[in-house]
């Protein structure tokens, strides 16, 4: 049976932590400083609590202050990430030698992943691209680590969990793949780096530990390594 490879984006087919994080995040701040009339002390402050507190700031500015998907990512994800892109050599060609289907799974907004993936130059090459706009249950956004979302999207795509892999940085995402029957990626590279850099992005849900978690199949440096599996 042919198997279905589901990646994340960032930190997992990019380095996300080298300069495109940092930027976002100054992007946020400065719409939350003008949107809801704050300063900057507040507004860095207001987009941490909330990306700790719901998994994403978006989510904390619909709840607390009736600000608009659209009008966010209006004002935050569109801008040239190709300056800010950092991946490793060969990608492309070390992505093709994966067999099998190849699923983009992401909590980022399309807008912003699309242009990652055509920077990348990865659009074109994978069967589907599943983005934070395509994971809604009634208006609601369901992205990773929703069992409910990952269930949705497997039974569309007519995929056994136990034909299904997730590559992923963040391990709350593949605790929640492997609690479905999904086979799971760490990809540990970035991260790594992140750790390393001081004073770059380190999300909550990253795992610098060393150790190989209950719920991970596979560890990797990058998915340049998955061809091995
Ligand atoms: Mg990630």
């Amino acid at each position: 049976m042919k198997k279905t490879w589901f990646f994340d984006l960032d930190n997992t087919l990019h380095n996300a932590s080298h300069a495109v994080f940092q930027f976002m995040d100054g992007q946020i701040n400065r719409f939350v400083e003008v949107r809801l009339k704050v300063d900057s002390h507040q507004a860095d402050r207001l987009r941490r609590e909330y990306w700790m507190r719901y998994g994403s700031t978006l989510q904390g500015l619909i709840k607390h202050h009736g600000i608009t998907a659209t009008e966010y990512f209006a004002s935050t994800h569109c801008f040239d990430v190709r300056p800010l892109l950092k991946f490793e050599r060969g990608l492309v060609p070390r992505v093709l030698r994966i067999r099998g289907k190849k699923v983009l799974l992401t909590n980022a907004p399309h807008v912003y992943s699309k242009s990652v993936m055509l920077a990348l130059d990865l659009e074109h090459r994978f069967d589907a691209h599943i983005a934070l706009d395509h994971m809604q249950f009634y208006g609601v956004y369901a992205p990773k680590p929703s069992r409910r979302m990952l269930l949705r999207i497997l039974a569309k795509h007519k995929i056994r969990p136990a034909n299904a892999i997730l590559v992923e940085d963040s391990p709350v995402n593949l605790k929640a793949a492997k609690a479905i029957g999904m086979k799971t990626v760490l990809v540990r590279g970035f991260t790594r780096y992140a750790v390393r850099k001081k004073g770059s992005y380190l999300s909550p849900h990253s795992a610098p530990n060393f150790g190989r978690p209950f719920y991970v199949d596979y560890c990797v440096h990058s998915v340049g390594q998955l061809h091995r599996i």
